[in-house]
């Protein structure tokens, strides 16, 4: 159990402390496991101050079972009655933003000011889908003979699975859940063991807003033997994942057998182009914010910056100021810009990117080695060579790195030499730059002058091994949904 006390400090307390939650929620029952409990801990102080159950694979099947019992009910509501309970839970989520915020960054290490917005960003999702799910609409065809008429209706996929990373622990769920639930599907939601609390606090509000039991139920434990019982049930019809490509791949192999929906939003390694004839304040905040939001730790983070050789040293020398005007810290701490890393392996790759661009000719501007414990600090690199790990592989942290480019073909070229292609950002004045370049880059999402593209009312999504579907937008509703055709003939 977690002691009040132990969360009623300073760093992180939770003025309603009933949303510090040590148990998973089953069939509309907060459970715990004979196993031993798996604990969480604060990135910044490295204190183990939560703990979620690890359940037997037995108590992931009851969540599966107690969904689809769930489901014919909560299908045939109708799409306003179930908008009514996504607008209560959306309501309860502001209403208890601030201690939702501080567990986000005790959880995760983020900072405050953006562990809010992403209690923002994510009731966003719940309150878009609460009206859109009175706004899905059939079809009717015309008929290609006589006295027949050719309907198209929609209906909920059934019950889903949902699994969901620790870099954005409200958000992620938030997305895959609001759209799920106003379809009519009920869901099974695995939480990241790293940031599972967040999860469960959602759950809670969910429960108190009127989600009616077994309609969404939240399964803690080891990812594995949970992963193992959502993919192989012939009940669940859909998974939808936000991760990493491997683990995505490995879990769309898995749902093979059973044939299952599936969407994926894997990972991004964005590039960022920076021509000539951009504004440079657009481009240096464009920068900042598509680098550093999160920590770096976003699938859309701008992980390779292709800057054009008239504008390099001046956009440089301004983006180097402001990195170097950065402070890394205690994400509970309002003088810092960001907080620690999520762990000791994302300390480990910035530093091994950092210093294997650096070995082959990498010019250090800003920043530095980490101090220690988990803090990264903000880092830009210019003269990184095209090939070397940083522009290769994702990241995911404070670390930044130039690569300067001539033509515009070569920027596209460079940038499309990925095998993913989840966001892009391009910055110029010039609309016909602007045009072909978000003509011929390969990416699900393009961001023009601006680094923070992410909304509820658009589709997130991405091409190429950055995965399948789409998240936000009636695009993000229709993932839920499947088309029944009915064909009415003798009229
Ligand atoms: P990240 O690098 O962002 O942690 P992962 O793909 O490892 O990305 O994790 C994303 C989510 O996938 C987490 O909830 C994690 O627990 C889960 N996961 C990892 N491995 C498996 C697995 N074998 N089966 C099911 N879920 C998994």
């Amino acid at each position: 159990m977690i002691s009040k006390a132990g969360v009623n400090d300073m760093r992180g307390s939770l003025t309603e402390s009933d949303l510090l939650i040590s148990k998973a929620y089953v069939a509309g029952q907060w459970t715990g496991s004979d196993a031993a409990p798996i604990a969480v801990d604060d990135p910044f102080t490295l204190e183990e101050f939560g703990e979620i159950p690890d359940l037997s694979q037995a108590q992931v099947q009851q969540a599966v079972d107690a969904a689809a019992d769930a489901f014919p009910a909560w299908a045939r509501k109708l799409p306003k009655e179930r908008g009514d309970i996504l607008r209560r839970w959306f309501d309860l989520i502001i209403a208890n933003k601030e201690d939702l915020a501080r567990l986000i960054t005790r959880e995760n290490g983020k900072h405050l000011r953006e562990a809010r917005a992403e209690v923002d960003y994510g009731a966003g999702f719940i309150d878009f889908y609460a009206d859109e799910a009175t706004r899905s609409y059939g079809e009717i065809i015309p008929a290609p003979v006589p006295g027949r008429r050719l309907m198209v209706e929609t209906e909920p996929v059934g019950v889903c699975a949902a699994i969901t990373p620790w870099n954005f622990p409200l958000a992620m769920v938030a997305r895959k859940a609001a759209p799920a639930l106003a379809a009519g599907c009920t869901m099974v939601a695995k939480p990241p063991e790293l940031t599972p609390l967040t999860m469960l606090a959602l759950a809670k509000l969910g429960e108190e807003a009127g989600i009616p039991a077994g309609v969404l139920s939240i399964v803690t434990g080891h990812a594995a033997p949970i992963g193992e019982v959502l993919t192989k049930s012939q009940v669940v019809r859909k998974l939808t994942f936000t991760g990493s490509t491997h683990v995505g791949a490995m879990l769309a192999e898995a749902c093979a057998p059973t044939i299952k929906r599936l969407s994926l939003e894997l990972g991004g390694n964005a590039p960022l182009l920076i021509f000539d004839d951009a504004d440079l304040d657009t481009a240096v905040e464009t920068a900042m914010v598509a680098k550093f939001r999160n920590c770096g730790q976003s699938c859309v983070a701008a992980n390779r910056i292709y800057v054009q050789n008239g504008i390099r040293d001046r956009f440089v020398k301004a983006f180097g100021t402001k990195v170097s005007e950065m402070k890394a810290g205690d994400g509970f701490d309002d003088a810092m810009d960001i907080g620690p890393l999520i762990d000791e392996r994302a300390i480990a790759k910035v530093d091994e990117h950092r210093e294997d661009a650096l070995s082959n000719g990498a010019t250090l501007i800003a920043g530095g080695p980490s101090p220690g414990g988990r803090i990264s600090v903000p880092t830009l690199l210019s003269d990184v060579p095209a090939n070397a790990k940083l522009t290769q592989e994702e990241t995911f942290g404070p670390l930044a790195g130039v690569v300067g480019f001539d033509t515009m073909e070569d920027a596209v070229r460079m940038a499309n030499d990925t095998p993913f292609g989840l966001a892009s950002y391009v910055c110029s004045s010039d609309p016909a730059t602007i045009a072909r370049v978000g003509r011929d880059i390969e990416s699900g999402m393009v961001g023009v002058n601006t680094g923070l593209i992410s909304t509820p009312l658009a589709p997130f999504g991405g091409v190429k091994m950055s995965g399948l579907g789409r998240e936000g937008s009636h695009h993000g509703l229709a993932e839920y949904q499947n088309l029944k055709y009915i064909c009415h003939a003798g009229l």
